[in-house]
């Protein structure tokens, strides 16, 4: 004990190595936060009863309905994606409820392992981590439901884990096909101002994201999208706890919303990064995370060449517009990645989670990017992999290069 706080205090006397220039965060969350939004939250905080914070909060629940593409209703809690979550759950379903939700990686352990702890019993769909939900599988366990005891279809959009975004319209049309009237519950919360998602068109009774991904703000609000199905449903059910009913905070004062104090400040952060969305258009949104997204999965397939590194989403189509995941070979584990290219080339990239854990690493391609920094990030990294003599094909940045330089990409 005291030999390592001795060894703690040597580390720290050492001159810490002096950093210039911008680091870069290339984690699949928290994102980079806009100097906009930053600025916008740069303000004394005022009276969340008062006219100017009410009007400006109710400008933000009113335009977040179309970018859920929703005409339901939007809920808003001081608490990050896992209350989201909870929230969702909390709204929908009781102890003794079933829910299928299939296995996606470790956020659909996540959402598993709150659901059961609040007593709802959890089917699920095996999958090997590297590929998309299967939606006949899908149909075929709502089919045998015969008494309904399944009240929700929960599906992780985007796992953050694995890098695989699986299919929602399928999804849907296998709950469709089934015939089946359990709720369609979505976490989109790497997914979210990532990628299309409509509510309303394909039939998605509620969508969970939080602030700090697609959204560029500051972590600390979860948002909830419930449309008119999942409200009445609502209404039938006993819910969990106060904090999260909707019945709740839908009574007509405003400030009910927030069932509290209004954390201000991401509200002011978030009506920024959305009049930033609408300037750009979700469309252009979705184009630039289309384009960077592709520029890093040709830059990663060029380096999996030499036989190392692995795409963890075996299928290409099944790869995520918001983070890749890649699989490391025997021999380098997540952390020499992680502090190569944190400490030597001012980069952070996200880790491996639950099952791949110290096996691989994930670049994190959402939110306020452009393409200086995505290929600055690919270069430090490359370099990062080549200085802990990672074994990589060559021609990774070229092919990045080349792809952005083509006029006919999305959004260009
Ligand atoms: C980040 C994330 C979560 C968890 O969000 P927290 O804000 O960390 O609680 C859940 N699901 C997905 C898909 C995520 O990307």
């Amino acid at each position: 004990m005291n030999a390592d706080v001795t060894a703690l205090h040597a580390v720290s006397t050492a001159p810490a190595p002096v950093r210039r220039g911008r680091e870069f965060l290339n984690v699949p969350g928290p994102t980079n936060i806009p100097e906009r939004v930053l600025r916008a939250m740069n303000r004394a905080a005022i009276d969340f009863s008062g006219p100017e914070f009410i009007d400006l909060s109710k400008s933000v629940f009113h335009d977040l309905k179309p970018l859920f593409r929703t005409d339901g209703e939007v809920f808003l809690y001081g608490a990050n994606g896992h209350g989201g979550w909870e929230a969702a759950l909390a709204n929908t379903v009781v102890a003794g409820d079933a829910v299928l939700l299939p296995e996606t990686g470790n956020f659909s352990a996540g959402w598993t392992e709150m659901a059961k702890s609040m007593g709802v019993e959890v089917v699920t769909i095996p999958n090997d981590r590297r590929h998309a939900i299967d939606p006949n599988a899908v149909e075929d366990i709502l089919r045998a439901d015969a008494d309904r005891k399944i009240k929700a279809v929960l599906v992780v959009h985007t796992d953050t884990a694995t890098g695989v975004t699986s299919d929602l319209r399928a999804v849907r049309a296998a709950i469709d096909a089934a015939d089946h009237p359990a709720l369609f519950m979505v976490d989109a919360i790497a997914s979210f101002a990532t990628v299309d998602i409509q509510m309303e068109a394909w039939n998605i009774d509620v969508v969970v994201t939080a602030s700090q991904k697609g959204l560029m703000c500051a972590p600390g609000v979860a948002l909830v999208a419930a449309g008119r199905k999942a409200l009445a449903h609502a209404e039938t059910i006993e819910t969990y706890t106060q904090y999260w009913d909707w019945g709740f905070r839908r009574q007509k004062e405003h400030y009910r919303r927030y069932c509290g104090t209004a954390p201000e400040h991401i509200v002011f952060g978030l009506r920024e990064a959305m009049d930033m969305i609408a300037e750009e258009t979700l469309e252009g949104v979705f184009a630039r995370h289309a384009r960077l997204a592709e520029a890093v999965r040709l830059c990663v397939g060029k380096w999996c060449e030499a036989g190392a590194l692995q795409f963890n989403a075996v299928v290409p189509a099944e790869r995520s517009n918001a983070v890749t995941t890649i699989l490391l070979p025997e021999g380098f584990t997540t952390d020499a990645v992680r502090d190569v290219c944190r400490d030597q080339f001012s980069v952070s990239v996200g880790g491996g989670l639950g099952h791949l854990n110290g096996r691989a690493f994930r670049i994190g391609h959402l939110g306020d990017n452009n393409e200086p920094m995505i290929l600055g990030c690919l270069a430090a990294v490359e370099a990062g992999l080549k200085r802990i003599g990672l074994p990589i094909g060559e021609g990774g940045l070229p092919a990045a290069i080349d792809w952005l330089s083509r006029p006919t990409i999305p959004g260009r």
